[in-house]
């Protein structure tokens, strides 16, 4: 048999729905509350901030929704996405596993998050919005967001993780040439962000902070501006899922079926986006892979977090929701996986991690690069720190076949390249990077920081 190693599928094979896991999940979702009242939210609290068929998706219980048309046209410049097999790492390795990875950093603006950002595009302009406001971490989504705005001929205001503004400012020129316009968050622009500077003015920022400038925007705007998120909802994991759909074919082409399936999460839209589709086969056919998602110890939302409700954003203006959560007003440490430092998780994600059908771990910065540049060095790709923790975590399972002389078949995502985190990668290679862990009072006082919440069951 010849070593096949890219797993490729033709344009007629971009998926045509988008799978919904609220179809088949088995735990009821929780209530999502107005910030303001902790009450359940009404629909003109959401539509004052997204688009109404946005809003129709995030409540859907529809098992396939169907990719529109124009967004597939678009899909067609970097869809289907490649699967290839690690052969090279397996051999670095030592191991009897089957290492694959499904290849997202292929897309225009370098990450998964293109696949969703067309699609809120899409439906925002259907919708007749002029202007959006978004967040950006590292400045991943700002890209993706600002190439779909391009596209969709829409304006766009990005705030921006300050530190990350300060690490990557080659993002930033990217977004600018897809003509958005970038602010350092907390800016003071806004109330929110002039909150923080007032209370510290060296405040590298976070996502949290940022998506409250982002929301705050859009939400005094009198309806001029809308507002995007890049994870964390219901209707950003499902758009997501044409990664998993289209890796389930490609698994079958490979004649192979993963054991376990692995992804980094920052808000969990990668993650989901790879491994619902192989949630669906547990829960439906029988299927037994174990479901993997792999956060920052600086970040450990899930593994040390509270599963229960918190506000999305710093500044307390999104939704109060379910989830595995550090405390909105945790400011992670400054690792440079820009795009894991959120405080809380996706609500559907964590739902499912609490009831046991999904695993997670927290990994180290220093061990992730490590994994990083051993990827690069054998498989030739340099990952996004952020897809790193996806392959440390694919590393140490195929480690461990090795010790058991297990034929592990283990398929991670790569969910971007690193191309604009070089100054990372150098900060390794000169020994400068440490591992940022958390401090213990963050545990130790989450519950006092929580709002207090009762919900009726
Ligand atoms: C944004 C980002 C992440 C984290 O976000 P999720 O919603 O958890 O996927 C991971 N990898 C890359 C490359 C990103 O840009």
């Amino acid at each position: 048999m010849s070593q096949q190693t890219r797993f490729l599928l033709g344009e007629a094979d971009i998926p045509r729905y988008w799978y919904n896991i609220n179809a088949d999940n088995p735990i009821p979702p929780a209530p999502v509350l107005n910030p303001m009242t902790l009450e359940p939210v009404t629909p003109d609290f959401l539509s004052a901030i997204f688009p109404m068929s946005l809003i129709l998706q995030e409540i859907s219980t529809e098992r396939y929704i169907e990719i529109p048309e124009e967004v597939r046209e678009i899909y067609k410049l970097w869809r289907p996405t490649p699967l290839i097999r690690a052969r090279r790492l397996e051999q670095a390795l030592q191991t009897p596993a089957h290492i694959y990875y499904k290849y997202e950093g292929g897309s225009p603006s370098g990450s998964h998050k293109s696949n969703t950002a067309v699609a809120q595009a899409f439906y925002n302009k259907a919708a007749g919005t002029k202007a959006i406001t978004t967040e950006t971490g590292a400045g991943q989504w700002g890209s993706a967001l600002s190439m779909a705005c391009a596209f969709f001929d829409i304006a766009l205001e990005v705030y921006m993780v300050k530190v990350s503004y300060e690490q990557k400012p080659y993002r930033r020129y990217l977004m600018e040439t897809y003509n958005a316009q970038v602010f350092a968050s907390p800016s003071d622009r806004t109330q929110a962000g002039r909150a923080i500077r007032a209370q510290d003015p060296d405040s590298p920022g976070s996502l949290g902070i940022a998506i409250s400038e982002a929301v705050e925007m859009a939400a005094t705007s009198n309806g001029a501006k809308k507002y995007s998120l890049g994870s964390v909802l219901n209707h950003v994991l499902l758009h997501q899922t044409v990664i998993g759909e289209e890796a389930l074919k490609q698994m079958d082409m490979a004649g192979e079926y993963p054991d376990v399936v692995i992804g980094c999460v920052g808000g969990g839209s990668n993650f989901s986006g790879i491994a619902f589709p192989f949630l669906r086969e547990n829960l439906k056919n029988g299927a037994r892979t174990r479901l993997l998602a792999v956060e920052p110890q600086a970040a450990p939302s899930i593994t040390r977090g509270m599963y229960a409700f918190d506000y999305g954003d710093t500044a307390r203006m999104a939704p109060v929701v379910k989830m595995h959560t550090l405390g909105h007003d945790f400011i992670p440490p400054k690792i440079h996986a820009g795009g894991l430092r959120y405080h809380g998780m996706a609500p559907t994600l964590s739902a499912l991690c609490d009831a046991g059908y999904i695993e997670a771990k927290a990994v180290s910065q220093v061990s992730v690069f490590e994994a990083g540049v051993m990827f690069a060095r054998s498989e030739g790709i340099l990952p996004a720190p952020e897809s790193a923790h996806a392959i440390r975590a694919a590393i140490d399972e195929a480690l461990q076949a090795r010790q058991t002389g297990e034929k592990r078949v283990i398929l991670f995502n790569l969910s971007g390249h690193g191309h604009f985190d070089l100054s990372a990668y150098e900060a390794f290679n000169s020994g400068r990077l440490q591992d940022d862990t958390l401090p213990e009072s963050v545990i130790t006082t989450l519950k006092e920081r929580l709002p207090v919440v009762e919900v009726m069951a």
